[in-house]
């Protein structure tokens, strides 16, 4: 049984001075960008931006300087990340090679695939997605149909995988496949392959969601010919790679800022009309935010200390994007904006995009009740 510590923790100074250095860049570099473009948070898609803060060292922060990385601190990157969010700076063209193909990489990759991709991934030159989701296994995710057979030369992979977030714009998936075994094994014989998506046999279809954006994809391969060394890992070791893979994904700051606009939206209006019930919604959220933060930093300390603050990760999952999800809410009910028919302003606009993005919040990543059943079981009350 396992049990839930947050201790209180603190940047450190270091990390307090990097976090002027990138609001001051942010502020300079975002200058013209809209309140509706901030509010696609780590949904806009921009390789120039990810190229530029590359340069900077801000992608791949932690990681060996052999590798490309910075050899930065966890607290560190805490803090970019925070600024990143903060601005709503689009992101997502690195988010996720950044947060968990790279570390996967580093940990399980072969000399060959951590000397040609990491320091890659670091520029911001490589986009990666995550291919775990296939059409019938969802949060049951080892009832995954998509077979890697292996050939003469190398591996033949067949399947679907789908809600992939930018496989349209993806250089490589990290996709998780059956290679040995049959659909009753489960967990065991799946193995995880690095996927370049302009192979042949590799179709990208993508899909709208209630915003009307493409985000994520439909991705179907047909006998796609990968070779022997696309396999990242152990063969059969793939379920143990993608959990630790997806517990890196869980307590971020991104877990409780993607609605983050909606605040400096509220803030500003009731500067123009205040109203008393209006800065009491504020200051209830403001403290709200300020407790998760805690919590998040609480969890990025003790990763930097090597801990293994699972649980503590899916509590902040949980918490987090709750909030984020009750922020455009409450906004909605002290503005009564007319939501998803386009606002008079840029501000509703960008309140009215998180309306409808809202839901999925609390989906990707691992849904709500999967997340309280980890919890459950890791407290030993199921
Ligand atoms: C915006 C977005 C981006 C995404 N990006 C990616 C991506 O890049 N790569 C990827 O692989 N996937 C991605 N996903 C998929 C996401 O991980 C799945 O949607 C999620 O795991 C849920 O799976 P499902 O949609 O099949 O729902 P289901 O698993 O069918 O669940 C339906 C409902 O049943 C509940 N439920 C299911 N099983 C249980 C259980 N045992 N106990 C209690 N309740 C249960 C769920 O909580 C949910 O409410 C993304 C999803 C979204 C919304």
């Amino acid at each position: 049984m396992q049990t839930i510590r947050f201790d209180l923790a603190q940047l450190p100074p270091e990390a307090e001075a990097l976090r002027l250095e990138v609001r001051g860049f942010l502020a300079e570099y975002g200058a013209h960008w809209t309140r509706s473009e901030r509010a696609r948070s780590w949904d806009g898609f921009d390789r120039e931006f990810s190229q530029t803060i590359g340069a900077r060292g801000w992608i791949g922060m932690t990681w060996p300087r052999q590798f490309g990385g910075g050899e930065r601190s966890a607290l560190e990157r805490f803090v970019v990340l925070e600024e990143m969010l903060a601005a709503g700076a689009p992101v997502s063209a690195h988010w996720i090679a950044d947060r968990q193909s790279g570390p996967l990489l580093l940990r399980y990759g072969s000399e060959e695939q951590k000397r040609t991709l990491l320091p890659r991934i670091a520029l911001g030159e490589l986009c990666f997605c995550i291919g775990l989701s296939e059409p019938d296994a969802g949060s049951d995710v080892a009832a995954l149909h998509c077979v890697a057979r292996e050939s003469e030369s190398g591996w033949v992979l067949n399947g679907t995988k789908i809600w992939t977030t930018n496989a349209q714009h993806a250089d490589y998936m990290i996709a998780l496949v059956r290679t040995d075994g049959e659909a009753k094994d489960r967990q065991k014989g799946l193995s995880q392959f690095l996927v370049p998506l302009s192979r042949p046999g590799v179709t990208v279809r993508p899909i709208a969601d209630m915003t009307g954006e493409n985000h994520f994809n439909e991705v179907v391969f047909e006998d796609v010919m990968l070779p022997s060394d696309a396999l990242l890992g152990r063969r059969r070791a793939g379920w143990t790679q993608a959990m630790e893979e997806l517990a890196l994904e869980r307590s971020g700051p991104e877990r409780f800022l993607s609605s983050i606009q909606v605040l400096a939206c509220l803030i500003l209006r009731l500067e123009e009309n205040p109203s008393e019930e209006g800065w009491e919604n504020v200051g209830r959220l403001v403290a709200q935010l300020g407790t998760l933060r805690q919590m998040s930093l609480s969890v990025a300390s003790m990763l930097a200390a090597d801990g293994n603050p699972s649980l503590e990760a899916c509590i902040v999952k949980d918490l987090g994007t709750g909030f984020e999800q009750q922020l455009p809410e409450i906004a909605h009910r002290m503005l009564g904006l007319d939501i998803g028919l386009g606002g008079d302003t840029d501000a509703d606009n960008a309140i009215g995009h998180l309306l409808l993005m809202a839901p999925a919040f609390s989906l990707r990543g691992g849904t709500r009740e999967i997340l309280r059943g980890i919890i459950a079981r890791g407290l030993g009350l199921r």
